[in-house]
């Protein structure tokens, strides 16, 4: 896996993706064995398939082609430039071992097992017992499928044995699941003495804000009466992310416990393969008695709204399967209260919690003692703001929802693999997710220094300083493949003169005093007297280095890191260098190169400095 680059291993994800979705009708018939509704599977089998394509778009968009990846510019360490820095990214030189959760099967390794890929992490998965055969099943398609190579995806279920004890300074652990085992897992003697990196996503007592803005008739009601809804029953809400505890402003809380239970109440609970069910059963019976405990302990503080099997309509088998009612409760005195923020039921179990005003239902948001999510639904931007300053320290995620995010926006509880999933404390201070971040996150992250000729051998990249050896031909004339990183065309002069200046300003419209009138310029503690555009200088430029004719350069596709650092007066000459910094196949047939550019004048001073970016062919 380490002998390929960022772009190969992104494609391996990309078929990946795409082998799964031809087999994923096996996945979701297995899927419902483990109490997940069709819908559920979907969240746990497409959501996961998601990620992989996610991964493996951004994975092609925003890495290198190769297998080093940079973090930031170069810093130089001296006056001169000759010595600097540069900050790199190389993979690991051991395996990503994943515990998982029970409650998402695929999802729960396909989200970690595509940065691991891209990372060039081989992951041994040891799923969780209760619903391991649907793990197994998926990992065995991906090892027939043949993309990855041999040894890059291996599989544990059961115990995990001794495999911790195996464990050395190059591995890392991702573990998911509840508190207790992460903090016993955490502080393995192994992993502690060989500094082992541990990640853990735990369990977390997710909070919902209501804000006072968003009272019955509200586009921002509606929208969280009908999230509420869908946290505590989807999966049965044997969800990470669920909404725990619902906080809504003291006045509105009557209207919302009453619509909440009604809407509970007409819920179809029962077994996922019968048509018209919308909440499965729980993983297991034990875990059904789990979360009766649980609720239990949040009961003795709250009373309940709606629980019970009382008007429902159940399509299962009460007895023998794993079925719990909907659950919403109401604890009136939360700051008082301690289990209602330090106990999950993982199971369908809400509390609405009254709060006074923004800063009160921060802090009780807060209390949760760090959370994966929490959400403020309101249409009054200084309440989505002052709750999300006070809160953010406590959250890994904050979803706020308003009546313009309508239908795109993704939901509370669904981390999306562009957004950091994890969360501070009791959430286990874990970090996934984010895009790029979760694929660098796994890898070592080295200061390189030395000059940049050395550093250039390094990263592959031109940085100032490094050598410039003269083009043999014009660059324009190279094939992308054919360009060499340091290489650099050296232009001809050219005057600036008044005339340009003028005939620049009549034919743009930009008459500015600085180019038009030398009394006012020169009064400018920036300008000698009048000078010419930075526009005009880059449009010359652009000038002195194109070769016109048809050729490999498709176009010119932006600049970045534009900088005017000395003024040019009429009667200055100015010519150009043009180098070759870096290089970023975007196709098999093209790509993309960033030239360092610089404008420089008679005296030798350089006037600008940018970075051009075009895309050529080859
Ligand atoms: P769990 O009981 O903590 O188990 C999690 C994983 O740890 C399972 O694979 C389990 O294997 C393994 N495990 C337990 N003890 C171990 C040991 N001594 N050595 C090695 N592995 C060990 O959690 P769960 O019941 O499966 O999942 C529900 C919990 O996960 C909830 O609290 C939920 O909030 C949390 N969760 C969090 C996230 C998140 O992203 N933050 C996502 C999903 C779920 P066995 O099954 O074989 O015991």
């Amino acid at each position: 896996l380490r002998e390929t680059g960022f772009h190969e291993r992104a494609s391996m994800l990309k078929a990946l993706g795409a082998y799964l979705t031809e087999r994923k009708a096996a996945l979701h018939a297995l899927s419902l064995h483990t109490g997940a509704t069709p819908r559920d599977g979907m969240i746990d089998i497409e959501g996961g398939i998601g990620t992989l394509f996610v991964h493996a778009s951004k994975g092609k968009r925003e890495l290198p082609e190769g297998k080093v990846a940079l973090d930031g510019p170069f810093e130089s360490l001296g006056r001169s430039g000759a010595f600097g820095g540069r900050h790199i990214y190389t993979p690991m030189r051991g395996v990503m071992v994943m515990i998982n959760a029970f409650n998402f099967p695929v999802w729960g390794m396909l989200e970690k097992l595509a940065p691991a890929i891209l990372a060039g992490m081989p992951c041994i998965v040891k799923p969780a017992t209760d619903t391991c055969y649907l793990t197994e099943a998926c990992v065995a398609m991906m090892l027939e499928s043949g993309i990855l190579p041999e040894g890059a995806l291996q599989l544990v279920s059961g115990s995990a044995g001794d495999l911790l004890d195996h464990l050395g300074p190059q591995d890392y652990v991702s573990f998911t699941g509840s508190a207790q085992p992460g903090a016993m897992l955490k502080a393995h003697p192994n992993l502690v003495r060989n500094a082992v990196r541990f990640s853990a996503e735990q369990d977390s007592l997710n909070a919902a804000i209501l804000g006072p803005d968003a009272a019955p008739g509200t586009p921002e009601w509606d929208m969280y009466l009908r999230e509420a809804a869908v946290e505590i029953t989807a999966k049965a809400g044997q969800k990470c992310t669920a909404m725990r505890r619902l906080i809504v402003p003291e006045a509105l809380v009557s209207d919302l416990a009453e619509a909440l239970a009604d809407k509970l109440s007409k819920v179809v609970v029962g077994d996922p393969k019968v048509e018209g069910v919308r909440m499965g059963a729980l993983v297991s019976l034990s875990q059904r008695e789990d979360v009766a405990n649980a609720a239990a302990r949040i009961g003795a503080e709250a009373k309940v709204i709606r629980g019970g099997w009382d008007g429902m309509d159940v399509r299962g088998d009460l007895e023998n399967g794993a079925f719990h009612p909907p659950t919403l409760m109401l604890c009136e005195d939360p700051d008082a209260a301690t289990a209602v923020h330090e106990v999950e039921a993982f199971g369908p179990v809400s509390t609405i919690l009254p709060a006074r005003d923004a800063a009160h239902a921060a802090a009780l948001a807060n209390r949760g003692g760090g959370s994966l999510v929490g959400s403020v639904f309101t249409g009054d931007p200084g309440f989505a703001a002052e709750v999300t300053l006070e809160a953010a320290a406590w959250h890994g995620r904050i979803y706020i929802a308003d009546r313009d995010t309508g239908r795109e926006a993704t939901g509370h509880g669904a981390p999306v693999p562009h957004m950091v999933h994890g969360g501070p404390g009791r959430a286990g201070g874990g970090e996934e997710g984010g895009g790029v971040r979760a694929v660098l996150h796994l890898m070592q992250r080295t200061a390189v220094q030395g000059s940049p000729r050395m550093l250039q051998a390094v990263t592959g990249v031109w940085d100032a300083g490094a050598p410039m050896p003269a083009a043999e031909a014009h660059p324009f004339r190279k094939a992308f493949g054919d360009l060499v990183i340091g290489e650099t065309l050296t232009s001809a002069e050219r005057e600036v003169t008044l005339a340009d200046i003028e005939h620049f300003a009549e034919f743009t419209g930009d008459t500015f005093y600085a180019h038009m009138d030398e009394e006012a310029a020169a009064a400018n503690p920036f300008f000698p007297g009048r000078v010419a555009h930075g526009y005009l200088l880059l449009s010359f430029a652009a000038g002195l280095f194109v070769d016109p004719a048809p050729g490999p350069v498709l176009a010119n596709t932006g600049l970045d890191g534009l900088r005017f650092t000395k003024p040019v007066s009429p009667g200055a000459k100015v010519h150009v260098t043009l180098t070759v910094k870096d290089k970023k196949r975007r196709a098999k047939d093209h790509g993309e190169v960033r030239w360092a550019v610089s404008i420089i004048d008679q005296d030798g001073d350089v006037c600008a400095v940018y970075e051009l970016l075009t895309m050529v062919q080859g």
